[in-house]
């Protein structure tokens, strides 16, 4: 049974259409081992029964010769897409036994696409955080271990139960969102594949917001053809989201295996940090050398204006959080405090008892910013700054097709280590916010260890709409690294 879970999705979907193992079957061993590992606490809600049942009607399409494409085709699922009768919390005690009475459109095409529904998984609260710390629901675990050691890891954020789930091989694959990393960030400290596609790519309609501007789904997987494959089954147009785009959905899946022949690759000066460690810089030059290898051209370029995108960050993306929020009053839904006197005594005390601490920071910080006095010197300011940035980029574009950059400015970390240092916290999340804040596509590749024996990731980002260029070198690298490593089993009950 174990072997089935250590399928790709694309081996999978292929020997459920050659009918060499059934959906139940498949569907069976993903959900013993989800059973097995609950100490990775990578799950919020195991939908057993659902799955089951969605197992059984695909294999009946399958008999029938009419299987979609995911037909039966295990999946997990963030949090903070709302689906149809299982409750979605988004990590927040305020939305606890919260249960949405529609479907979010990215879950729902995966589901017109054949797919089955595992669970939903652990994240940080509303999306907040790069640890999976602020989640109500504790802390997911990194099914990675640092050699010779038995302490816990955080598996990244916000997206963290997702990437354990896929890292341990729970799932075949699962949705993430990425407001400022929470793909890409969480994958790179789990040792698999995340894609934050471009902003528009995918509708956030049914997806608890957290910053309406910069949120977007995507595909976390173990392989980059499993990206792909689960992206071109995510995307869509939809009505219900003005700003999803109407574009063709391409199959990111053809055209994977294009090589980088002759695509020039940016290597962006300003993403050398100071400080970090040197494995990054050694990995960073790796992979610039296997694209080259493989008939790239490396070029040199600069983005001056990367050093302020955090900050824009944390000005934009609470700001959104304040307003978006503000819906969580304790009186249409959600928690709601007992023994309230009046109006305001309901809200004050609802809100204050369901939101976690780094919430309520965001929330602060996003009113502040937001207040009559502060507006110009704060939001404003940090419009122009992601305006600036937009610009850097645009000119890259002039002299590469995709950029080359680390993921993340480090391995994972353990549980507790900056869960009281926001600012350290903050700082996770470097190479990735300048993406959203142009609302570009990137991909996340796991490419090597540390000399600890922990994963690190490199990060290609691709022009608007382009995510096959940015799938396509992933691959390249991907085929270069030939990262097999799997985390050792220590999590199996
Ligand atoms: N770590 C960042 C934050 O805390 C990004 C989170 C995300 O992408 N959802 O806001």
């Amino acid at each position: 049974m174990s072997e089935l879970t250590h399928l790709t999705l694309a081996d999978a979907r292929d020997m459920l259409r050659a009918k060499k193992v059934s959906s139940s079957e498949l569907t069976r061993a993903f959900v013993a081992a989800m059973e097995r590992a609950r100490m990775l606490n990578a799950f919020v809600t195991e939908t057993r029964d659902r799955a089951l049942e969605m197992a059984k009607a695909s294999d009946e399409r399958i008999w029938r010769g009419d299987a979609r494409p995911l037909e039966g085709l295990p999946v997990a699922i963030k949090d903070l897409f709302c689906t149809k009768g299982v409750r979605t919390t988004a990590g927040s005690r305020i939305l606890g036994n919260f249960i949405p009475p529609y479907e979010s459109t990215v879950s729902q095409n995966l589901w017109d696409a054949g797919a089955v529904m595992l669970g939903k998984t652990n994240m940080d609260e509303f999306a907040m955080g790069s640890s999976n710390e602020t989640s109500y629901f504790k802390p997911a675990i990194n099914p990675w271990r640092a050699r010779d050691s038995n302490e816990n890891l955080v598996p990244g954020g916000s997206s963290g139960g997702s990437a354990a789930a896929v890292a341990a091989s729970l799932c075949l694959g699962a949705t993430g969102t990425d407001t400022g990393g929470s793909i890409r960030q969480p994958a790179a400290l789990s040792g698999i594949v995340g894609v934050k596609p471009t902003y528009g790519r995918c509708s956030r309609w049914g997806i608890v917001a957290f910053a309406s501007s910069l949120d977007q789904a995507g595909p976390m997987t173990r392989t980059v053809r499993d990206a792909a494959i689960m992206l071109s089954h995510m995307a869509s147009v939809d009505e219900k989201d003005s700003t999803s785009v109407d574009m063709p959905v391409p199959d990111y899946e053809d055209g994977l295996e294009g090589g980088v022949s002759g695509l020039r690759i940016g290597i962006p000066k300003e993403y050398r940090l100071q400080g970090a460690p040197p494995e990054i810089d050694a990995l960073w030059q790796q992979g610039a050398y296997w694209l080259r290898a493989q008939g790239a051209e490396i070029v040199d370029v600069s983005l001056p204006h990367t050093k302020y995108a955090l900050p824009a960050y944390y000005i934009v993306a609470p700001a959104e959080a304040s307003s978006n929020l503000a819906r969580y009053d304790g009186v249409r839904y959600g928690h709601r405090a007992e023994g309230s006197h009046d109006l305001v005594d309901l809200y004050e005390h609802s809100r204050s008892q369901g939101f976690g601490a780094e919430v309520k920071r965001r929330v602060l910080i996003g009113t502040y910013v937001l207040s009559a006095g502060y507006y110009d010197a704060y939001y404003t300011r940090a419009q122009k700054v992601r305006t600036l940035i937009k610009r850097d980029f645009e000119r890259a574009w002039e002299k590469c097709d995709a950029l080359l950059t680390p993921a993340t400015p480090g391995p994972a970390f353990p549980v507790g280590r900056k869960s009281n240092d926001p600012v350290s916290m903050y700082l996770n999340d470097v190479f990735t916010v300048t993406v959203n804040l142009a609302g570009l596509p990137a991909i996340s590749v796991p490419v090597g260890l540390t000399e600890n024996g922990l994963p690190l990731g490199l990060q290609v980002i691709g022009k608007t709409f382009d995510e096959a260029t940015a799938l396509r070198v992933g691959r390249s690298i991907e085929l270069a690294a030939n990262f097999t490593d799997r985390p050792r089993s220590w999590w199996m009950a």
